[in-house]
């Protein structure tokens, strides 16, 4: 298999320290917020590497919770994401933590994203992130500000070893501006912050230094190495993490232990919208009940990633939410088409097993789904394999693909979305009362949401357009 590693800038091979165990860590939410689809983007390509790798490997996957010290400028200035939501919610830290947490799950499992093999909260692993804080000091990479512990990149001489050096000079040119005045260097990052003197923070913790709670970065390292020990094989993220939130980890955890972190980065390239970056503090972004809410199965997103290759930006849009909607709906039937006509038998012939190893070929070159999705729609529409050897290949693609390709055609009439539902209730009083004008107005208001009104003997019938 081969994986692009951002460390090495290539495609490299992928070995395994230990083929009984390959070892995957995953930057998990903040939860403070509903995941948007472009963090969901993120977990669709990790777990479709994690269902690669498990195709020759027992894979332990480990994924992390920020339930605590994500601050809102990944650069430690600003406040705690958390305590921020308290402020606009109203509701404790620890709730706000429970709530977005289960949401995450809940879209998680909606987009057929394998369940890691830990997951792992911030809040619960304080006493792993001191001790790894300790090492530190002891080491003599640390020094004590106003609001911390820092951590003293300049004494760590690989510190951009990640992202070469042009573009951690472009960072320190960039943090210069909004530097305090006590950090030695602009790289420098908090690895315990002090809770403020002026007001009490709901999550804090005792430590060696004070009264605080962790640095973001520590949590990932401390986290990773305790369930996958000091190497890792694979630690994957969004692009964005690499020029800070990667590069401190590796400094922190490669200081500490004086082994390689990760053997294998894998970075995931950001799912945008026409208008710029999808963003959760700027409130403009599309969660998954958005979708739902819109009519559209999860699915067909999960669908729509798997058209681009996980290193290119994708554009999101309806438009091309539609066109996945449809493409999967074809793709479907013609698995649909293929079952029926084999009538349960499944034939996995050496003719299967070849388009079987054409398939995965191509997510072992790392990971082009588009390809695979190419070779599904190949055999699906294949002259020459039977009924039966293209059930098998199909079966073997979908555990892969996961997008439920035999699943039977929805008869049950499609969910109508609230919004709709109270126009439609809108339109029903109109019609009693005879105003068929205000009818007219609401059935355009309709189809600006999507759905088209047929007047029935049984009532009002809305269907998608
Ligand atoms: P967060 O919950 O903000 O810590 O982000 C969770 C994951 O989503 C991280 O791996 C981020 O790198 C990733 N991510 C954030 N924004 C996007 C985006 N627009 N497209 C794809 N991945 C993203
Ligand atoms: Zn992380």
């Amino acid at each position: 298999m081969q994986l692009y590693n951002t460390a090495s800038h290539h495609k490299d091979e992928f070995t395994p320290q230990n083929p009984q165990e390959v070892t995957m860590y995953c930057c998990g939410p903040t939860v403070y917020n509903y995941a948007h689809i472009g963090n969901l983007r993120t977990y669709i390509f990790e777990d479709l590497l994690a269902r690669t790798i498990r195709l020759h490997y027992p894979l332990k996957h480990v994924m992390n919770v920020t339930d605590v010290g994500h601050l809102v400028s990944d650069q430690d200035s600003g406040e705690d994401k958390m305590e921020v939501a308290t402020q606009r919610e109203g509701k404790s830290a620890w709730d706000i933590a429970k709530f977005y947490e289960e949401k995450f799950w809940a879209d998680y499992d909606s987009l057929h994203c394998t369940r890691p093999t830990v997951v792992c909260r911030a809040t619960q692993h304080i006493k792993e992130m001191i001790a790894l804080v300790k090492k530190l000091e002891e080491k003599g990479y640390t020094y004590r500000t106003s609001d911390g512990i820092y951590y003293d990149t300049s004494k760590f001489d690989r510190y951009d070893a990640l992202v070469g050096h042009a573009r951690i000079s472009g960072l320190q040119g960039g943090a210069r501006v909004e530097m305090s005045d006590e950090k030695r260097n602009p790289t420098d990052f908090a690895l315990w912050k002090f809770s403020p003197t002026d007001k009490k923070r709901q999550m804090e913790w005792d430590s060696p230094w004070g009264v605080g709670f962790p640095g973001w970065h520590i949590e990932c390292s401390a986290m990773a190495m305790k369930y996958l020990g000091d190497t890792l094989d694979i630690h994957c993220g969004g692009i964005d993490h690499v020029t800070i939130h990667h590069t401190n980890e590796i400094a922190q955890s490669e200081a500490a232990t004086g082994k390689k972190y990760v053997n294998y980065w894998v970075h995931g390239e950001f799912l945008i919208l026409r208008s710029g970056k999808m963003s959760k503090s700027a409130g403009t972004f599309v969660t998954v009940q958005t979708l739902r809410d819109k009519g559209y199965e999860p699915l067909a997103y999960r669908y729509l990633c798997l058209t681009a290759h996980y290193r290119t930006q994708l554009e999101f849009t309806f438009e091309s939410l539609d066109s996945a909607v449809k493409s999967l709906e074809n793709l479907r039937a013609l698995c649909r088409q293929a079952k029926a006509a084999a009538n349960g038998a499944v034939q996995d012939s050496p003719a299967a097993q070849a388009w079987k190893a054409k398939f995965s070929a191509a997510m072992e070159d790392d990971l082009n789904a588009p390809r695979a999705l190419a070779v599904a729609w190949e055999t699906a529409r294949s002259a020459e394999l039977s009924a039966a050897e293209k059930v098998a290949v199909l079966q073997f693609a979908d555990s892969i693909l996961a997008l439920d390709l035999f699943k039977e055609k929805q008869t049950a009439p499609v969910e109508i979305p609230p919004a709709v539902q109270d126009l439609l209730a809108a339109r029903a009083a109109a019609r009693a009362a005879k105003d068929y004008k205000k009818s007219d107005e609401l059935r355009s208001e309709i189809a600006k949401l999507g759905y088209q009104v047929k007047d029935t003997p049984q009532g009002q019938k809305a269907e998608k357009i």
